[in-house]
């Protein structure tokens, strides 16, 4: 079945663009005006597999939809991806912050959005894994079930975080230049940068708290998962 796609958008213009290109693409959409009713589309059945977010919206800023999507349950693992105007890049901080997996800054190419949509949904059906769930110190992680614990208590991870996050667990022991983190996590085909890599690491290791030693900034060339759980000292 096709990709179920949410457009939270209230230029009308723009939705009717992006619902011919994404419709055009083999997806299926689901579009809402205003904040208010994205959030009420973004937990209906059956889930959308990935939400288009505006961030300037007339009634809900798309932060707080964001956040909102996160805090529930049944939606925190759906991907999104926001869209700002140039020069929201205050915003685009706080979306990251808030748990958004990407951005586009408008005008955007319809041609960079359907790549960056392609990429974050192939991430989001990982390939069959050996190990179902992964242990490491403090630390585990259900791969299957895109759940992940410290200490037994559960994370709120977004889906690229914890694309991160494990693929970083996978190949623990070797240096992970920047550029090898953009291919095996975002996708070769993503536009993003390099300081987006240490961006979503920074908050990764945030939200690992006490396992967020685990990562290791090595300078000047990229990021190591530990070999051996050492924790730092209290
Ligand atoms: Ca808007």
């Amino acid at each position: 079945m096709s990709a179920l796609i949410l457009i939270v958008e209230d230029e009308e213009d723009m939705v009717a663009i992006l619902e011919y290109n994404l419709q055009r693409e083999g997806y299926q959409t689901r579009t809402a005006l205003t904040g208010a009713k994205g959030l009420e589309l973004a937990a209906e059945e059956p889930l959308p597999d990935l939400v288009l977010l505006d961030i300037m919206l007339p009634d809900i800023s798309g932060t707080e939809i964001c956040r909102r999507i996160r805090e529930d349950a049944r939606t925190r693992s759906i991907p999104i991806i926001m869209t700002t105007a140039k020069g929201e890049e205050i915003d685009r901080v706080v979306g990251f912050e808030v748990g958004a997996d990407d951005y586009v800054v408008k005008p955007f190419s319809i041609r960079e959005l359907l790549l960056r949509i392609r990429a974050i949904l192939r991430r989001g059906r990982p390939e069959e894994s050996a190990e179902d769930v992964m242990t490491f110190g403090r630390l585990k992680v259900d791969e299957q079930g895109h759940r992940t614990w410290v200490d037994d208590k559960e994370l709120m991870l977004t889906a690229m975080e914890f694309r991160l996050l494990t693929t970083l667990l996978k190949r623990k022991g070797r240096v992970q230049t920047r550029d090898q983190l953009l291919d095996g996590v975002w996708g070769i085909q993503a536009e993003v940068t390099t300081r987006t890599v240490d961006t979503h690491v920074k908050r990764l290791r945030q939200k690992l708290g006490a396992a967020g030693a685990y990562i290791e900034t090595i300078r000047g060339v990229g990021y190591r998962f530990q070999d051996k759980a050492v924790e730092e000292s209290a």
